[in-house]
């Protein structure tokens, strides 16, 4: 039924890069064989799985939604590709996306924009939007992406879907093409929130080959879905609710925190007094570690390589020139500034300190607090090409996201309202490890 509905709908939806039919109803009849033969099944048995094109698999092409990599065959599985196989999933593709997961929007992709698919004038956001699309095409049942700044809440708040960011060092990144490492982390897309827990029960846990890993005692959080919110602390940061903002966006996010209050959570408004930094923060991390992990693109070790040169420093320039797209040019150069020597100590080390403050911030409010809700994204999804010529603009669609992976905390974005057709997203954030407060309270919520 997946599959059919793919045929239908992607030529307009344009979600996948890749798909992966054949060895997908391979493995369905294997499953069908070991139901027969009453050997038990995993917990993710026979479910179409959408793979974001960043997450290697091996002998399956992985391309970043980019030209430099539009041929590269990975050797090996990342491990959340494993995890999902070891459990029965079913991959059925390798979903489109902001070219290396830089925009907002899922239109910097060589492979074309993807259209979200509840008004196909309008992106899907970014950068997993392709992750996003096929599952609000009903082209999967569930999903993979990537999150570094907001690159799961972000299409989940616009395709009205449950997108969730775990924690990082939850989920091992060991094959997951670095954009940021220190922000970087695997994140899900499912219809609802037990869909989307199911998701993050299968990929969690700790992995040796990921230095950065933790070792979390349980994983698993359906069983605990269902238990009451009464008393839960919750926090309304008001440097989140008073910036320029869509107002009918606030409106609606208002209206779910008085749904909360009903059902037992006592509301205050709080304060992270370093929200405004985050932005500025996030572009200067980001974009550092951008420009060192993008170094490796060269034109020897991976993928495309400049027809044109004739001497070494041509093949770097030149495959590096055709390869990557204007936004990722961009990125190189604003890091490569930034960690240049004499402008080091005031952007990256400075920044550097910053997010210490922004880690703080939460810290504090995590002592008195089991929750902090705000908006996911301060607009409704916009329409294609409509801040594509202007990067700033774009970058502002982040504002309330990238917070949460400077300082390494969870966070998901659910459906809470509609404006004129349109979702809108309601960002819940929880402490480091403490998924299962932010998952019980968007369960009570839905
Ligand atoms: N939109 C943000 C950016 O462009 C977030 C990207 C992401 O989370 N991968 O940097």
């Amino acid at each position: 039924a997946h599959i059919k509905k793919i045929d239908e709908v992607d030529g307009d939806i344009n979600a996948f890069i890749t798909l992966t039919r054949e060895e997908a109803l391979k493995q369905a009849d294997e499953i069908d064989r070991k139901i027969k033969d009453g050997e038990s099944i995993g917990s993710l048995a026979g479910i179409p799985i959408g793979i974001k094109d960043n997450i290697v698999t091996r002998n399956i092409k992985t391309t970043c939604g980019s030209k430099i990599l539009e041929n590269f065959i990975p050797p090996y599985d990342a491990a959340v590709i494993e995890k999902i196989k070891g459990k029965d999933g079913i991959i059925l593709g390798k979903t489109n996306m902001d070219e290396f997961a830089m925009g907002s929007s899922t239109e910097t992709s060589y492979f074309g924009s993807t259209k979200n698919p509840i008004d196909l004038e309008r992106v899907p956001g970014g950068s997993s939007g392709g992750s996003a699309a096929a599952v609000k095409a009903g082209e999967v049942a569930l999903s993979l992406g990537s999150e570094t700044g907001g690159s799961v809440r972000e299409p989940a708040s616009f395709c009205g879907l449950v997108g969730i960011k775990p924690t990082y060092g939850l989920v091992s990144r060991y094959g997951v093409i670095p954009m940021a490492n220190s922000l970087d982390q695997v994140g899900v897309f499912g219809r609802d929130v037990a869909d989307a827990a199911l998701m993050l029960s299968g990929i969690a846990g700790y992995d040796i080959k990921d230095s950065t890993s933790m070792k979390v005692e349980d994983t698993d959080y359906l069983t605990k879905l269902a238990e009451d919110i009464k008393g839960m602390r919750i926090g309304l940061p008001k440097e989140y609710f008073n910036i320029d903002m869509d107002k009918r966006v606030k409106e609606e996010v208002l209206k779910a925190v008085k749904v909360f209050e009903k059902l037992g959570g006592e509301v205050e408004e709080i304060s992270l007094p370093y929200a405004e930094y985050g932005l500025p923060t996030y572009y200067i991390i980001a974009t550092s570690e951008i420009s060192s992990n993008l170094a490796r693109f060269d034109g020897i070790r991976y993928g495309y390589r400049s027809k044109d040169y004739s001497s070494l420093d041509e093949i770097y320039i030149n495959t590096r020139s055709e390869g990557f797209g204007e936004e990722v040019k961009r990125r190189i150069m604003l890091g490569t500034y930034a960690l240049s020597s004499g402008y080091h100590d005031a952007y990256y080390k400075k920044a550097q300190r910053v997010r210490t403050l922004i880690k703080k911030d939460f810290d504090e409010a995590f002592k008195k607090y089991d929750i902090i809700l705000s908006p996911t994204v301060p607009t409704l999804p916009f329409k294609l090409g409509e801040k594509i010529e202007d990067p700033l603009a774009m970058y502002m669609s982040d504002l309330m996201t990238v917070s949460v992976n400077l300082a390494g905390i969870c966070a998901l974005s659910m459906p809470c309202g509609m404006v004129e057709g349109l979702p809108v997203g309601l960002q819940i954030i929880g402490d480091r490890f403490k998924e299962m407060n932010i998952l019980k309270a968007a369960y009570a919520f839905e």
